[in-house]
């Protein structure tokens, strides 16, 4: 199957990109318009993979609509769609109308041309920290409406946009046995530590990271039958401590020892076809 594939590739290969033997894998995979046919299987690791047999999250549903939909990065392995669906019936429970879904990944995953070093196997998404006020938009309306902070401008409290029900929808998220991480705003995370009087354990599976107080980013697991690499497991712990520090580093930059960058460090959009994984090479030229 797989040589079947690769046979058909290098054929297909010189026709997606004439003339360039080795192409950027964020062109060849921010080209393809579809995905693979067969079964669903995430291949490699978030920041390097692809997804085989995804799913395309519909456009909008009773509870939920994508925004963006220019960039056609609604597609994931049917994990990740079946979860959001899901996750749009939670907010619906927690006073929301539903959700609005950013990105998710491109129809075969890999590198993009734009955006996102992560989101490359169907797995990971990005939900926007607006309560829909309308699930009726257009598709100029969801190119064109902003998502709104729930962090204050010096990046150290919630601003009056930040809510109980954000809580109520990023905790059914975190306690849902797929989801491997979140991702937020520091200022999100303490705000929920302090929150929270019940059951901790889910706080365990939200990470701080700055850029993310427009919107969150869920991560879900390897799936089961998928060749993906499984991240480390987060620290031990809740993380609030860990969380509250990246906030008095923000009041106090002095505190924070500089780190030289990883002169190794590239960023995805620089890799090669050829440096993808080789299942991964032959699922973005696949007919
Ligand atoms: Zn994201």
């Amino acid at each position: 199957m797989i040589r079947k594939i690769l046979g058909a590739m290098i054929l297909s290969l010189a026709t997606a990109m004439p003339g360039v033997a080795d192409p950027l894998a964020k062109d060849v995979f921010g080209g393809v318009p579809g995905p693979t046919g067969g079964g669903a299987a995430a291949i490699g690791f978030y920041s390097k993979g692809c997804v085989t047999g995804a799913a395309q999250l519909p456009e909008s549903g009773p509870t939920w609509q994508v925004m963006r939909l220019s960039r056609n990065r609604n597609w994931g392995h049917p994990e990740l769609v079946g979860f959001l669906v899901g996750l749009s019936q939670a907010a619906r429970q927690a006073g929301w109308q539903g959700l609005y879904i950013g990105d998710m990944s491109q129809p075969r995953g890999g590198p993009m041309v734009t955006g996102h070093a992560s989101h490359q196997m169907g797995l990971d998404a990005d939900i926007w920290l607006l309560p829909p006020p309308s699930l009726q938009l257009s598709r100029k309306q969801r190119e064109n409406i902003s998502a709104v902070s729930v962090v204050n401008r010096a990046g150290t409290a919630p601003s009056g946009n930040w809510s109980p029900s954000h809580m109520a929808i990023i905790r059914a998220a975190a306690r849902d046995p797929r989801v491997e991480r979140i991702f937020i705003d520091p200022v999100a995370k303490v705000a929920m530590c302090q929150m929270e009087t019940g059951n901790r354990a889910w706080l365990r599976k939200v990470r701080p990271l700055n850029g993310h107080d427009y919107h969150f980013h869920v991560r879900l697991s390897c799936p089961a039958g998928s060749a993906c690499q499984q991240q480390d497991a987060p620290p031990r712990g809740d993380g609030c401590e860990e969380a509250a520090e990246w906030i008095r580093n923000r009041i106090d930059p002095s505190r924070v020892k500089p780190v030289p960058p990883d002169p190794n460090y590239r960023h995805p959009r620089s890799f090669r076809l050829s440096e993808m994984p080789r299942q991964c090479q032959a699922v973005a030229v696949a007919r």
